[in-house]
């Protein structure tokens, strides 16, 4: 491991400040995933600022009868609280799906948004060809094994895909990334949080340097009766996931009144069709309306030759996902 500078922030500004003077300066949370990628010298930074006594734990209500979600509460916290297991199912359940409890237990809430591609050759810095790890090297995936890899929005320059189940329900309920650096505080929707690789797969988010996430606002949700994720994964005890979906119904009177459909393991970010929901409204729910709405929602796959798979196996879990989230003709 290189040698770095540690540093400890007990407020949000000074983590920043932290931060900023740093030449490679990274935020410590968890480290689940940091801590990792330090050992095996795919991430070297000459800088940690240690956040986890920063006061961003809290789970409460919004003003306007959302949930605000503390950058630093626990993933386990998180799918435990008795407002997100309410009123955020469907979160709760794709938390409960990622990693394992004891990494559960360490990892945070803005850590699970940040963590970085599993794929092989980035992880592994025996690998010289990684455009991720390092740029304009090359994609050691793209020609070689990408059984994993992404169908949708790929580039030339990676295939990568997100391993957070997190972020998929979390694409599905509408949420919001709230972040502060030294210009002062905004708003990232999380559709717009994640990137999609282009010519710069090196950056996974349009999160700044310097900018510290204080917490994931969710708005109110209508999709707490009506919901389900379902990960499909090589090995049922632990592992990412080759496909997942999160799918919910607005159901008030036995009809569809609106659906949310978001897909992981699929893409470079957590990749929700908007197309597919619309074409759910004002449905019955029943098998044929799930298969035109997975049918719209994988229209756009642009597989390899490894992972042609993931089309069909996406197909099925979405109508599977719908199927499973109850009150289904
Ligand atoms: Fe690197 Fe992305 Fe290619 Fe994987 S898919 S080897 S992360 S450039």
């Amino acid at each position: 491991m290189n040698p770095f500078e540690y540093k400890r922030a007990e407020q949000e500004q000074a983590a920043i400040d932290a931060i900023v003077g740093g030449k490679y300066a990274k935020f410590l949370a968890g480290g689940t995933n940091l801590i990792d990628l330090m050992k095996s010298g795919v991430q070297t930074p000459s800088r940690l600022v240690d956040i986890n006594r920063v006061p961003l734990t809290n789970i409460e209500h919004t003003p306007d009868g959302g949930l605000r979600l503390g950058a630093l509460a626990r993933n386990s916290d998180t799918a435990n609280h008795p407002l997100v297991r309410k009123n955020y199912p469907l979160l709760s359940q794709a938390i409960l799906s990622g990693a394992s409890p004891q990494l559960r237990n360490l990892a945070t809430n803005g850590g699970n948004l940040l963590q970085r591609t599993r794929c092989a050759y980035f992880m592994d810095p025996a690998f010289a060809k990684c455009n991720k790890r390092s740029p304009g090297s090359g994609c050691g995936a793209r020609e070689g094994i990408h059984r994993r890899h992404a169908i949708f929005g790929a580039s030339e320059q990676c295939i990568a895909v997100h391993p957070s189940d997190m972020a998929v329900a979390l694409i599905a309920l509408g949420a919001s990334v709230r972040v502060r650096g030294q210009k002062g505080e905004r708003m990232i929707p999380i559709a717009d949080f994640h990137r999609l690789p282009g010519n710069t797969p090196q950056l996974d988010t349009n999160l700044q340097a310097d900018e510290l996430i204080l917490s994931i606002d969710l708005p109110p949700s209508p999709y707490a009766a009506h919901y389900h994720y379902l990960k499909i994964r090589d090995r049922a005890s632990y592992d990412f996931a080759l496909v997942s979906v999160a799918a919910a119904l607005e159901m008030p009177s036995g009809m569809i009144h609106s659906a949310r459909l978001a897909l992981g393991g699929v893409a470079h970010k957590p990749w929700r069709a908007e197309k597919a929901e619309a074409l759910l409204a004002g449905k019955q729910p029943n098998t044929a309306a799930f298969e035109a709405a997975a049918k719209e929602a994988l229209s756009g796959a642009q597989p390899l030759p490894q992972n042609a798979y993931k089309v069909e196996l996406a197909r099925r879990a979405i109508v599977r996902a719908f199927t499973l989230t109850g009150g289904v003709a």
